[in-house]
């Protein structure tokens, strides 16, 4: 088993060059739970930090949680095995390079069990 073996042809048909599929639960833009869905996001090597919640997450509490993806409000969540979805820590840190420390603190806002901490 090498890491340089080409993906199954297949996904080429799915996830075009620079992209990825993710198996991610998901809130639709309507704030209802929609199940598990396939999130077109961006590919491996286009990461926009040193931690990305999907490619390379930091260590923190909910790293191994699944991802819930908010179309509500465009932003990524992990689901504690309590329900209680957690903004990605390594989302937030995103969001701070790229759109500064309000909107930051308003995705980070949630009601929080505990578990992300
Ligand atoms: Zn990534
Ligand atoms: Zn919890
Ligand atoms: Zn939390």
């Amino acid at each position: 088993m090498s890491d340089e073996q080409p993906p199954p042809s297949g996904d080429d048909l799915l996830a075009p060059a620079g992209y990825d599929l993710v198996d991610v639960r998901y809130i639709e833009v309507n704030g209802s739970y929609a199940g598990h869905g396939l999130l077109r996001t961006h590919g491996r090597r286009e990461c926009s930090g040193p931690n990305c919640p999907i490619h390379n997450p930091s260590e923190h509490p909910l790293a191994d949680a699944p991802l819930l993806w908010r179309e509500d409000g465009g932003f990524m969540e992990r689901l504690c095995p309590h329900g209680v979805g957690h903004p990605d820590v390594d989302r937030l840190a995103h969001t701070m390079r790229t759109q500064g420390e309000s909107a930051t603190r308003r995705i980070a806002r949630h009601a929080c069990d505990g578990c992300c901490l």
